[in-house]
């Protein structure tokens, strides 16, 4: 697969753009905050002759749908994320003025509902989901366990795509909507920190870690 990594909008969300060689991408958080945004990631896709068969949402704080709209809008698909989160779609406005991050389009509603077990697959990428609740009560993240070659890398180790459920070095933080540090402790240690050691994190914010590394601080 290529991947492909942008870093989008005043909060720092990591959103990333999978493709096979057949030019079929998976989007986890494309969250473009400007129309420049939205532009540089058009062009990645437009460049690559990409065409957009999933949008997921690794949760539903504003700062990770912020490119939904446009996302939708232009390639055609819905957003997909857990069913727990759907509430925050309506409160699109409200999390705007909470977060002091304007919202130029409100996103869609979910066109599929992801849960625990479920897989997102495109011909030559896999992705399980795992839900962890705490951050947000419906977080997924999305566990690719047999990558292949990446942009031209062999051999290359299980990749995690968690959004704000861990970040390296710390978590997310559990005072949103709905979080609960108790929850969120539980299901790191029971469902991420029992992946491959050699698993590269790709958080929602911030740099890249692997479940060896996170497995130190609990
Ligand atoms: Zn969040
Ligand atoms: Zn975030």
């Amino acid at each position: 697969m290529n991947l492909k990594a942008f870093t989008f909008n005043s909060f720092g969300v990591n959103g990333f753009v999978l493709s096979n060689d057949s030019g079929d991408a998976i989007l986890i958080d494309p969250s473009a905050g400007s129309e420049q945004e939205e532009q540089a990631l058009a062009r990645y896709i437009e460049t690559n002759h990409l065409t957009v068969r999933h949008l997921l949402n690794t949760h539903l704080h504003l700062d990770h749908v912020l490119g939904n709209a446009f996302v939708a809008k232009t390639y055609g698909v819905q957003p997909e994320a857990h069913e727990e989160d759907a509430f925050m779609l309506d409160l699109q406005e409200e999390q705007s003025e909470m977060f002091g991050l304007p919202l130029r389009e409100p996103s869609p509603a979910l066109g599929n509902y992801l849960a625990e077990g479920d897989t997102v697959e495109i011909d030559g990428i896999k992705l399980q989901v795992i839900h962890v609740a705490g951050h947000s009560p419906g977080g997924i993240a999305f566990f690719c366990k047999n990558p292949g070659e990446v942009n031209g890398q062999k051999n290359v180790p299980p990749l995690l795509f968690p959004g704000d459920i861990i970040f390296a070095g710390s978590r997310g933080r559990s005072d949103l909507f709905g979080g609960d540090d108790h929850a969120l402790v539980t299901g790191i240690k029971s469902k991420l920190l029992t992946l491959p050691k050699e698993t590269v994190v790709f958080p929602g914010h911030g740099p890249m870690t692997t479940i060896g590394d996170e497995s130190r601080w609990y």
